[in-house]
């Protein structure tokens, strides 16, 4: 037999698969396997993508692998990896290191090996021989078969009680006495950290739910997946509990299933939900976890004993071989897009997924995307389970207020303080000011790596970069003109925090954004916002997420309209969203709620049917504007990013690329410059094509041909397909 491998190196002109002959030394090589090979002086590690019987090389040039890790992936899961690699212009090396066990594929060659704990159980024969009294065995092997008849203990309690080593271990597991087994160790699962209400017993399913839960389980037993279930209901509608009713309805079926959810350090509960209910068949991931917690996650799942796997995007890679639901929870965030190589969107890698291994795919949203309402099959829970209303949303115009808070804002939130009630105030800008300058000569302090200004971050006692990361002292005066007088403007989360301590003393101010997460007190932040009787909780788009604090009385957007004024065509959509999720946080408890939202222009369509709770309202508009223009789901877009040190050949590259493109067909808009970013003079070409995969086909062989030409070496690119 030949396998074909393909090595797991990110360099991009080592391009397998190569074939390997399979020796009787390794015997139970299969798609999936991963193999130790020679190649050429080296090895490498790699991944068997096939087996043939033949090999087109003559057999004198045929090597033979190393060895076989212990670790192998499902085949379907290959077959994933490899279609990513194509679908997002990306090598196979990167599609595959997302299916490979954590930590293998990186480059650093040997992955680590699992942790876990070997058990030792008596066989039946064991038993007779322990009733009949251990006749032909040792002093240690009696003891150790004695300490085994009240019931399974692993191997280090066990030797200590028996005074006994693994060899006599071993040796009663050749006399057929004893079974051991290999199982992870329990203790080492991660933990939760608890915020919020843990919700209680299974309820009672409404008639809704029952509904919903009756067209999930009608696919499981259809044996053909159909069509995506995009399950619609504003918050606390219950759709959680439809997701841990169709996991049961999965795991019953004896099929295996994945919870994708958005970051699980800002939303631990709904994580928290799927524990309780289904305990150690629930494998966690996400990013904090040590790579050694991954690992151990991954091999319980592998081996069948995690069932559920419930985390962020690339929990759509679980080594299941017998999956038969996903579950994609707040499907309209954009944390499901990956922003590095490969670029891809866990949501449609889902559906692939889905499809190919027959499994259903259940997305749901308070604020489903355009994409999810036109191509997935609805259904809907439509008022919340305690039956409360969504709370009345006041819109107001900031137009010649000045200041960050609006009178009405300032009344609102002084009842709170009164009443001693929480409340949440979102301002989706980090950071003390937006930029400073100079009150003399106007000279503005700019990023030396990127055409942005630095944000003020007072409490660091610097301005920073939020595209590179670069940061510097703030500035005692002015470096153009010596001036000491420089004037701030805008307001960030900090300032507000700053503000809201004020206005709202005695009540604590909890703040939440990227600063703090950075530091890894998110969840302290959200725990602590929880555990205060009164208080507010300030902070950017994190703080729409969804929690779930029933004191909650008010919710607040300030400059609602700022993420209407991106040059981007999802902006309504996010806007939409990111002021409905919001709302949904107030009013949860029995005192009601209402929200009020601040913006320029409070007539703009995304903000008026928000405060209306209207989502079918602004997606059926959403739907007809992206038709009319060929926006997805209408038409697909694909993005290339040209970039060089200096400026010029990035777009000459762009242009290049541009020409093959439309050669091929293609309709292209650009290239258009960007912004330069960490260094780098950047262009870039949108493709919008009715097609699909002719679209990314065409991009792709552009960017290989002229990615390697030598007049466009100075240039680099980048590939986006679906960009966000
Ligand atoms: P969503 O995910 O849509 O925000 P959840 O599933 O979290 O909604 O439900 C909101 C609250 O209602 C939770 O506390 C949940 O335990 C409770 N709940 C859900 N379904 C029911 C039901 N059928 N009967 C009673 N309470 C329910
Ligand atoms: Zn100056
Ligand atoms: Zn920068």
């Amino acid at each position: 037999m030949i396998a074909k491998v393909e090595p797991l190196t990110p360099a991009r002109t080592l391009r397998g698969p190569f074939d390997y002959r399979l020796g009787d030394d390794l015997p139970g090589v299969n798609v999936g396997s991963m193999l130790v090979v020679p190649f050429g002086p080296r090895r490498l590690l790699g991944v068997v993508v096939d087996l043939a019987e033949e090999s087109e090389l003559p057999p004198e040039r045929l090597a033979e692998p190393l060895r076989a890790l212990e670790a192998d992936v499902p085949a379907a899961l290959v077959r994933l990896g490899l279609w990513l690699a194509r679908e997002y212009c990306s090598a196979p090396a990167r599609g595959l290191a997302l299916v490979l066990p954590p930590g293998t594929g990186t480059g650093s060659g040997q992955p680590l090996r699992p942790r876990s704990s070997l058990h030792a159980t008596l066989t039946d024969a064991g038993r007779e021989a322990l009733a009949g009294g251990l006749p032909g065995l040792g002093e240690r092997q009696q003891a150790a078969v004695r300490a085994l008849g009240g019931g399974p203990l692993a191997a280090a309690p066990l030797t200590r009680l028996a005074g006994c080593g693994h060899a006599t271990l071993r040796a009663l597991e050749r006399r057929g006495l004893v079974t051991l087994d290999r199982t992870a160790d329990p203790s080492r699962r991660p933990r939760l950290e608890q915020v919020g209400a843990m919700a209680g017993p299974a309820p009672e399913p409404t008639p809704d739910q029952s509904a919903a839960l009756a067209a999930v389980e009608a696919r499981m037993d259809a044996g053909v997946p159909g069509d995506p279930l995009l399950l619609q209901g504003v918050t606390g509608s219950g759709k959680t509990e439809v997701y841990l009713r169709a996991v049961a309805a999965a795991l019953e079926r004896g099929r295996s299933a994945i919870v994708l959810v958005p970051e699980i350090a800002l939303t631990p509960q709904t994580a928290g939900r799927f524990v309780e209910r289904f305990g150690d068949a629930v494998a966690i991931v996400h990013s904090r976890l040590a790579p050694r917690e991954r690992y151990d996650e991954w091999w319980r799942m592998r081996r069948g004993e995690a069932r559920v796997c419930v985390g962020p995007r690339s929990a759509i890679f679980a080594p299941f071989d017998d999956l038969g639901l996903i579950v994609v929870d707040e499907e309209h965030d954009a944390s499901y897009k990956q922003e590095g190589d490969p670029r891809y969107d866990a949501r449609v890698v889902a559906e692939r997924r889905a499809a190919e291994e027959g499994a259903v795919l259940l997305s749901g949203s308070a604020t489903p995307r355009p994409e999810s309402i036109v191509r997935h099959e609805r259904l809907r829970l439509d008022s919340r389970v305690d039956r409360r209303g969504l709370p009345p949303v006041e819109l107001v115009g900031m137009l010649g207020s000045s200041g960050a808070l609006h009178e009405r804002t300032r009344d609102a939130l002084d009842d709170v303080r009164r009443r001693g009630e929480k409340a949440i105030v979102l301002l989706n800008r980090r950071g003390w000011s937006n930029f400073l300058s100079c009150r003399v000569c106007g000279n503005v302090w700019d990023c030396p790596d990127c055409d942005v200004t630095l944000v003020l971050h007072r409490a660091a006692g610097e301005i920073a970069c939020h595209h590179c990361g670069h940061s510097e002292p703030v500035p005692p005066a002015c470096g153009e003109c010596g001036s000491a007088s420089v004037a701030r403007h805008g307001a960030g989360t900090e300032q507000l925090e700053r503000e809201l301590e004020e206005l709202m003393s005695p009540l604590p101010v909890f703040r939440l954004d990227a600063d703090v997460t950075a530091a890894g007190g998110s969840g302290a932040v959200l725990r602590a916002f929880d555990a205060a009787d009164a208080g507010v909780l300030v902070g950017t788009q994190m703080v729409a997420k969804g929690h779930d604090f029933p004191a909650v009385t008010l919710a607040v957007v300030l400059d609602a309209d700022a993420t209407l004024r991106f040059p981007d065509f999802r902006a309504e959509e996010r806007t939409f969203a990111l002021v409905a999720q919001l709302a949904g946080r107030s009013g949860r408890g029995e005192r009601g709620g209402r929200v009020i939202v601040q913006a320029l222009d409070p007539s703009a369509r995304a903000l008026r049917h928000a405060a209306e709770h209207d989502a079918d309202g602004f997606a059926a508009g959403e739907i007809e504007r992206r038709r009319a223009f060929g926006y997805p789901p209408f038409g697909n877009l694909v993005r290339a990013v040209c970039s060089s040190e200096d400026p010029g050949p990035e777009l000459a590259a762009a242009e290049a690329l541009r020409e093959r493109v439309a050669a091929a067909g293609m309709p292209v808009l650009g290239p258009a410059p960007l912004f330069r970013r960490r260094g780098r003079f950047r262009a870039q070409l949108v493709i919008r094509s009715p097609e699909r995969t002719p679209a990314i086909d065409a991009v792709r062989a552009a960017v290989e041909e002229v990615a390697a030409m030598k007049e466009h070496a100075a240039a680099a690119f980048a590939v986006d397909v679906d960009p966000q």
